[in-house]
Formats: C-alpha cells, sequence, structure tokens
C-alpha cells in the first residue's frame, strides 16, 4: 500500500533518526523532504501545507520535553499527524437497530462499488452474524446486475433483482418491500455508476434515497485515480451527501493523495478499505494502523510512546524519592545533565521553545561552562561522586589536573551542589523558615 510514498518517507525519516543530537535545520531538511514526498503522491497542496505547519509546530515544541532520543520524537509527532490525516480513530460502521438498517453504495463506474457492495454484504455477515440482502439497483452497467447475483451468492446473501426492465427507483422501493417482509437485519443498496459525475447520476441517486431512506450512505472511490476521486468526493459531497467512504483498490500502485487528502478535504472518514479481488480483502479502515504501516516505523513510535511513559515516570519518582532523602549524588547530576545535552546544543533546544528564538542572540549560553562541569565530574572518583565532602585540597587538585581547570573551579562546583542538595533537603523537611512560610509551608 502506497509504496513509492512509504519508501520517501521512510527515507526522510531515516536520516533524521539516525541522528543522535537534532537542530532545527535537521527538523527543517526533513520536513522539506516529507513536503515534497505528500505532494508527489498527489496529496492536496493545501492538505500538505497545513500538515507540514504541524508537524514543523509539534516537533519543535515537544523536543524540551521529554528524555528520549529527540530524532525518534519527530519520527512520531509524523506518525501522529499522518494518522490524524487519515481520519484519526477508527470509523466504527455502527447499523441502527431497524430492520432492514438500509445502506445505499454510490459511486462512478469502475470504483469498484458493486464488488464493495459484496464485499460488504460478506463482512456483515460473517464478522457481525448479521442476515444481509443485496439490492441490485445498477441498471446502467450493462452486466452489474449479473455481477452482484454471482458475488452475492458467494457472499451467502439474498440478492434481490429484477433484471434490467424495471427503474432502479421501482427496484430498490420493492427491495425494500422484500426485505421488510423477510426480516432482513440488513439491505445494501448498489446503485448506478456514470463516466463521471453528472446531473442524470445525481438525480437518479436521490430518487433511491428518498425512495428508500438510507440509514447510511457510503461513498465508493478509486484509490488508484489520486486526486480525480478527491474530486468527485467533493462533488457528491455538495449535492448527494454521504457519511463515510469505502476506498478501494488500495492493494494496486496508488499513491496515497485520495486516502491522505480526502478526510480533510470532505470531512469525511475513510470506512472501509478494499484491498484486492477477493471477498474477505475488505476491511474496516483503521488510519493509526496505515499510517505506521507507511511510515514502516511501528517500533519506533510504540518505542517512543513507552518511553515517553516508563521513562518519565520512573526518572521522575526516583529523583523525588532521592531528593526527599537528600541522597542526590554528583553522579545523579551527571546524568540529568547528560539528559538534557543529549537532546541537542542547549542553544538549539531553547531555540525550539516557542516565542525563544529571537530572544536566543541577547542570550550568551556557554555551552562550554556545561562541558567544564561534566569534565570535573568525570574526573572524580566514584566515591568523589558520591560524598563530595571527602574532596580535600589534593583531591581538588588531582580533579583539576584530569578535568583541565582549576582547583578554585572544582571548589566551586562541589559548592553549588552541596547547596542545592541542601536547599533540597530542607526543602522536602520543610526547614525553610520565612521562606518556607512564604511558599505556604
Ligand atoms: P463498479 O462499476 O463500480 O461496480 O465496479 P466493479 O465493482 O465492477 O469493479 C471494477 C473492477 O475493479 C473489477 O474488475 C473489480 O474486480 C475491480 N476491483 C474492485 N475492488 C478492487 C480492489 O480492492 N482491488 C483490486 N485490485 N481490484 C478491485
Amino acid at each position: 500500500m502506497f509504496e513509492s510514498l512509504a519508501d520517501r518517507l521512510q527515507q526522510a525519516l531515516g536520516e533524521v533518526r539516525s541522528r543522535g543530537r537534532l537542530s532545527e535545520e535537521d527538523v527543517e531538511r526533513a520536513l522539506r523532504q516529507v513536503r515534497l514526498a505528500l505532494l508527489e503522491a498527489d496529496v492536496d497542496f493545501r492538505v500538505v501545507k497545513e500538515f507540514t505547519a504541524r508537524v514543523r509546530e509539534r516537533a519543535i515544541g515537544t523536543q524540551v520535553l521529554a528524555s528520549v532520543n529527540p530524532a525518534h520524537q519527530v519520527v512520531k509527532v509524523v506518525a501522529d499527524e499522518l494518522t490524524e490525516l487519515l481520519g484519526g480513530t477508527t470509523s466504527e460502521f455502527v447499523l441502527p437497530k431497524a430492520r432492514p438498517a438500509v445502506v445505499v453504495l454510490a459511486g462512478l463506474q469502475g470504483s469498484g462499488k458493486t464488488t464493495a457492495a459484496a464485499k460488504l454484504a460478506r463482512y456483515l455477515r460473517a464478522e457481525r452474524g448479521l442476515d444481509v440482502a443485496l439490492a441490485a439497483c445498477d441498471l446502467q452497467r450493462p452486466a452489474a446486475v449479473e455481477q452482484l447475483v454471482l458475488l452475492g451468492g458467494r457472499a451467502d446473501c439474498t440478492v434481490y433483482e429484477r433484471g434490467t426492465d424495471a427503474t432502479p427507483v421501482e427496484v430498490a422501493g420493492w427491495a425494500l418491500g422484500r426485505a421488510r417482509e423477510e426480516q432482513r437485519d440488513v439491505l445494501i443498496v448498489d446503485t448506478a455508476g456514470r463516466l463521471h459525475v453528472d446531473d442524470q447520476l445525481m438525480a437518479e441517486l436521490q430518487a433511491i434515497t428518498e425512495r428508500v431512506r438510507p440509514h447510511r450512505v457510503l461513498l465508493v472511490l478509486d484509490a488508484m485515480t489520486g486526486q480525480d476521486a478527491v474530486n468527485v468526493a467533493t462533488a457528491f459531497a455538495e449535492r448527494a451527501p454521504f457519511d463515510g467512504l469505502v476506498l478501494t483498490k488500495l492493494d494496486g500502485d496508488a499513491r496515497g493523495g485520495a486516502a491522505l487528502s480526502v478526510k480533510a478535504v470532505t470531512g469525511r472518514p475513510i470506512v472501509f478499505a478494499s484491498t484486492g479481488e477477493r471477498l474477505e480483502e475488505f476491511e474496516l479502515f483503521h488510519p493509526d494502523r496505515v499510517a505506521q504501516r507507511i511510515l514502516g516505523m511501528g517500533d519506533v513510535v510504540t518505542l517512543v510512546e513507552r518511553a515517553q511513559r516508563e521513562l518519565d515516570e520512573r526518572k521522575a519518582a526516583e529523583l523525588e524519592r532521592k531528593m526527599r532523602r537528600a541522597e542526590l549524588t554528583l553522579e545523579d547530576f551527571l546524568e540529568q545533565l547528560r539528559q538534557i545535552r543529549k537532546m541537542g546544543p542547549l542553544k538549539s533546544l531553547l531555540g525550539m521553545l516557542p516565542g525563544m528564538g529571537s530572544q536566543l542572540a541577547a542570550l550568551d549560553l556557554d555551552e562550554r561552562e556545561l562541558d567544564r562541569v561534566e569534565a570535573i565530574i568525570l574526573s572524580m572518583t566514584p566515591e568523589e561522586r558520591r560524598r563530595p565532602e571527602i574532596i580535600d585540597a589534593s583531591r581538588r587538585r588531582r580533579i583539576a589536573r584530569g578535568s583541565g581547570t582549576s582547583p578554585q573551579q572544582v571548589a566551586q562546583l562541589v559548592k553549588q551542589f552541596q547547596a542545592m542538595r541542601r536547599l533540597m533537603r530542607d526543602l522536602s523537611r520543610g526547614r525553610l523558615g520565612a521562606l518556607g512560610s512564604l511558599l505556604g509551608r
């Protein structure tokens, strides 16, 4: 499904994914490629524009918050937005209690409408145990009636047909009467298709819907026709409203344009996907699964989700425990520092915060200061990191030599760290004096 789009997107995100750190430029470069890939897949250009704007905003906004690899997060954001584009949540095909529930299928000739009618009948029968009948009202395409009789038989469903002598509206009304008499659960009406959207087609569809008053109208679209399919959907939406879409021929080399634009353009969800000529090749359309298949990165998405949940909770709990007991060590401090730095250079990280970009020029962030802190801690022994109070003058000299700093700088770091630890202990014990009462402790 959507192979070339999948290839392009996977390539664009693959580059990002291989990076540990991610700058704003990296994100922009990947976004440019994502944009091109979508346009090439024949996705509506307005939809592409909105899509990339949303991804940019979210990719840039979320990175600073979580402690996982930011590149993976960008993949996750693209997957989320792709899912949204495909319709967000799965549209469960819920039928009313009415007997029969009436479903009308509309669409152009060759879209796969008659096949979809039989497939839907089989689906409702096999998956939901419903007693389904089909009404052969496509009297436009010469062989449609025989085709429905044949496929309906294979789906083990009754087909109501009166050849091509009566009018489609007559057949529809008659079929509804029989479905009522025979107490069918569902009646699926296959309507006439034409080569183009025209007045006759719309008039006939309207006459049929007035006659049978369907509970659901599904429009069948051929995914292979890309933007044309979206135009057809728009034309129908204006003149013969439908509730949802059946997208067919998704097994072919459809580029993805129809699937990715149609919800945004018409506001109607894709309910079913037809993925082959066999009756069983028909299923509810799951936007999230399709998005992950297109990205081929279900692993990354799951990973990020799990990591976001677990890491955040575990780290936060652990840190809080340590703070409470004033057990925080320079090792924890170093790890925190690295977690933050893993997300990228501080300057670009801050630049990703909304509204920060322009103020950064004025802000002189000294990355070297952080390098120094890291070097000093790394030159300490594990014992010194856990109990910095044992660092005397000779240890200070050794650490300074090892880290290329001065003993004063080592002393300063230790002092700052101890002050911080004291503050945490006081905070957790509620011993803050005047400041504490100000804070309501
Ligand atoms: P209708 O004119 O809209 O009723 O179209 P049909 O149901 O006759 O389908 C037109 C052609 O498309 C037929 O040859 C079907 O077998 C084929 N077709 C329908 N759905 C699919 C599908 O999901 N995948 C593939 N590969 N072919 C399909």
